[in-house]
């Protein structure tokens, strides 16, 4: 029987989980990290922004993590991680297409969009081989001395005067841990929800979306097929298989990652209901038959994840009612998920890390703590309702695409916003993608009205976009004479 007595425990070890406990251990407290599982293990959720890898550079210094900064560039992670699987992500890349006809390209670029997010390969950010990145930052946190216990199952969290106890099992040994404060970074594992009987808010939210997914070697890139297809890439901003590349269609859409080692993460987004009679394989199969385009590459791509078979999910979208009380939080990708459209995933959860963090280091162990933790409640809430709102309205327009293209500019303005504030040091959005901006959360709801109305069209949407981000639209976003292509103006 091992006791352990800590100021923080942190359950899930996934990215989240460890960077936590690096960031408790250097501002003094005791963390002591927790998982069911081991490293390194398939984990979906890849592709990074700008705004996920400025934080990961601020914590570099803030928190004295040298470490941390070559891994917030792809030139400068390829230079000092090379063994570290990731991939290029210039930028985000959509491509409309039709149920069962191939890809035309338009000279005007109607059916695409491209959005830089870095100057070159040098700045661009990544997309993380979660096995990988995963495992080495539980090793660092190791490294650091946080106690860490993998393959280990908790018992029922119990509340004590000043804190928690927990009992696990790892294997035959048995150990207890007392804690201050606790940190849900399960992911999708619920178990703050669980042990506090947490309210399930997820019926409040409006994206409806489920997965099927896998990695895949010797999938060819998309550009040649869109070049053969008469599309010029040369218009394009950067090579468009450099990017969180999005194929949508009419009742869905598909990622596809391209990582260095030759593998490809890709998969659906769905919205139709999960089918009873259809096994994953063929409901694949059915897809790529809608898509064929898309479909001819995969034609000699081989599944090497999960022994060969494709992942398929039940509803994504998770949200719970409270996400913090006095002397515990979930992290955001704990706390609630909506999809994986923009890639919002891991930027929501270095922010929440970067709030838990910014907590500690003001208010351990004051009264004030509570406080801040009842407004990290409500900025999570805001945030959460945000992407929600923009993915849904995204979704809502994949039939017209133009209407997707002004739905997602909420996205781009205000992560392009945010980016900037962030570089330079003044008025950094409280909220993730400043969404509790209430101006701006009134015009988005209005922009989701008009998108409800099939009387407006989709050039009077992307006016009513264009004004309502005005306050936030550093990247010429919306801008007549674009054709949806915006190079980087970072
Ligand atoms: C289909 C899909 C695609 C996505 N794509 C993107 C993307 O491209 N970009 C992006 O930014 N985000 C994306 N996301 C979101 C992204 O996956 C999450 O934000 C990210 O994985 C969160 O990492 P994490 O470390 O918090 O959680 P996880 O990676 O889920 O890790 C949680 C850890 O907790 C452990 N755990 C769970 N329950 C328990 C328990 N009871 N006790 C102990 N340990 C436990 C697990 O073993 C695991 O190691 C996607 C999500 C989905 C579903």
């Amino acid at each position: 029987m091992m006791d352990l007595d800590a100021d923080v425990l942190i359950v899930g070890a996934g990215f989240a989980g460890s960077l936590t406990a690096l960031l408790a251990q250097q501002l003094g407290l005791r963390p002591v990290l927790v998982d069911r599982g081991a490293h390194p293990r398939f984990v979906i959720g890849e592709s990074t922004t700008p705004i996920a890898n400025l934080i990961l550079e601020s914590f570099a210094g803030r928190f004295a993590l040298p470490w941390l900064t070559p891994l917030a560039t792809y030139g400068s992670w390829k230079r000092t991680h090379p063994e570290l699987v990731c991939g290029l992500k210039r930028g985000f890349s959509y491509f409309k297409h039709e149920a069962g006809r191939p890809f035309v390209p338009q000279a005007d670029h109607a059916n695409e969009l491209l959005v830089a997010a870095s100057h070159g390969p040098d700045d661009a950010d990544t997309h993380w081989l979660r096995a990988d990145f995963d495992a080495y930052l539980a090793q660092q946190a190791v490294a650091a001395g946080v106690p860490y216990f993998d393959r280990t199952a908790l018992g029922p969290l119990t509340e004590r005067a000043g804190g928690w106890t927990v009992t696990g099992e790892r294997g035959d040994e048995q150990l207890t841990i007392a804690a201050t404060f606790v940190v849900d970074a399960s992911g999708d594992g619920g178990y703050l929800a669980r042990q506090l009987a947490l309210p399930d808010a997820r019926s409040t939210l409006r994206t409806w979306s489920r997965g099927l997914f896998g990695h895949f070697v010797d999938l060819p890139k998309w550009e040649p097929q869109y070049q053969g297809l008469g599309g010029v890439p040369e218009d394009h901003p950067f090579p468009c298989d450099a990017a969180a590349l999005h194929h949508v269609f009419d009742g869905g859409w598909m990622w596809q990652l391209r990582f260095d080692n030759g593998v490809t993460s890709a998969g659906f987004s769905l919205q139709s209901p999960l089918p009873e009679d259809v096994s994953p394989a063929d409901e694949w199969r059915r897809l790529m038959h809608r898509l064929p385009s898309v479909a001819e590459p995969f034609a000699s791509a081989k599944l090497i994840s999960n022994g060969g078979e494709l992942i398929r999910t039940g509803r994504l979208q998770r949200r719970v009612g409270r996400a913090a009380g006095p002397n515990w939080a979930l992290l955001p990708s704990a706390a609630g998920f909506i999809d994986a459209l923009h890639s919002t995933g891991i930027a929501h959860t270095l922010v929440g890390i970067e709030r838990l963090a910014g907590l500690w280091e003001r208010h351990w162990n004051t009264p004030e703590l509570a406080a801040g933790l009842a407004e990290y409640d409500r900025l999570f809430q805001a945030e959460i309702e945000f992407i929600d709102a923009v993915v849904a309205g995204s979704f809502r327009g994949f039939r017209e695409f133009t209407k997707m293209v002004a739905m997602t500019m909420f996205y781009f303005a205000t992560a392009i916003w945010s980016e900037h504030r962030r570089r330079s040091g003044t008025d950094v959005p409280r909220a993730f993608l400043c969404a509790d901006d209430p101006g701006l959360r009134g015009a988005l709801e209005q922009a989701y009205a008009r998108l409800e109305d099939s009387t407006v069209s989709a050039a009077a949407l992307t006016d009513f976009v264009a004004n309502a981000i005005r306050p936030f639209n550093l990247g010429g976003l919306c801008g007549a004479g674009k054709q949806n292509m915006y190079p980087y103006l970072g």
